[in-house]
């Protein structure tokens, strides 16, 4: 029988080998998350006992990771904004860097809150429910709806609600941009497809062939997503309401002309962890 540190120094030197830079991180991510382990468990109990079946599937996983898979995939879930997310495969993996809407928004729906006692939330493309799950965990008194194209990630977006306790107020709701969508809302957000085709070959393998290409690809020019949502986006907002998105690190300009030309305003602009422009909120 094998213990927790062995275990641990034999994944991070498979990964290394194969010239993971960041192995000693992923291997202990990988095997705390396997076992169900914190990382301080992980540090601390190095003697825990690994059984045959516990080392069998550490095996498993460093071979989905050798081949490119992220780690967080193979485990099943993730972290985003303090809320456990599970994922699956027709959810992008939510970025720490989608956050900064989160951020951007929250004091808005807070005030709309303080004003009118509730608020409507509409998060377009909602995947996991990373963002509209993110801003009812904050704020008691919002509704929310996730609407995807995808029934994977909308059973995916309603299990997340319920394991967070935000059932009551959330629904999932399969449309293709507004298509589907009544009533009219306080905060839109959405983090859509924003990648100019011609550039998805170039993504890292962790991106390209794990997530899911229809949260990648926004068409020729990356702003297809956009186009569509502010053609429509008026006549779903409440007069005083906001809607922000998330963009790609060059579509600062082109994603504010398509909203501007729309009629919207540009309210706040944030950049991402990286310095790159990130969020623009009309
Ligand atoms: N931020 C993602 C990436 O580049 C892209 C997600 C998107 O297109 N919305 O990895």
């Amino acid at each position: 029988m094998r213990t927790l540190g062995q275990a641990v120094a034999d994944a991070r030197s498979r990964l290394a080998e194969a010239g993971f830079p960041d192995s000693a991180i992923e291997a202990r991510l990988l095997v705390g998350g396997l076992l169900g382990l914190t990382s301080t468990e992980v540090f601390t109990g190095t003697d825990r006992p690994v059984s045959a079946a516990e080392d069998e599937r550490i095996s498993k996983a460093v071979e989905r990771r050798l081949k490119r898979e992220p780690v967080h995939r193979i485990l099943g879930s993730r972290e985003f904004h303090g809320l456990e997310l599970l994922l699956s495969k027709e959810t992008l993996e939510p970025r720490p860097d989608t956050e900064v809407l989160v951020e951007a928004v929250l004091p808005q729906l807070r005030q709309i809150v303080a004003t009118k006692g509730a608020a409507r939330v509409l998060d377009i493309g909602t995947g996991t429910g990373a963002i509209v799950l993110a801003l009812l965990a904050q704020c008691p008194e919002a509704q929310g709806i996730g609407s995807d194209i995808s029934d994977d990630a909308l059973a995916t977006a309603k299990r997340n609600a319920e394991r967070l306790g935000l059932a009551e107020r959330f629904s999932a709701i399969n449309s293709r941009w507004f298509d589907k969508i009544s009533g009219r809302f306080d905060i839109i957000v959405s983090n859509p497809p924003y990648i100019r085709s011609d550039v998805i070959p170039e993504l890292e393998p962790e991106v390209r062939d794990y997530d899911p290409m229809a949260a990648l690809d926004g068409g020729p020019d990356g702003l297809e997503a956009y186009r569509a949502i502010a053609a429509q986006a008026a006549d779903f907002l409440e007069k005083d309401g906001v809607i922000g998105v998330e963009i790609g690190y060059d579509q600062k300009d082109t994603v504010s002309a398509i909203f501007c030309s729309a009629g919207f305003t540009l309210a706040q602009a944030r950049r991402d962890y990286g310095d790159n422009d990130r969020v623009l909120v009309f």
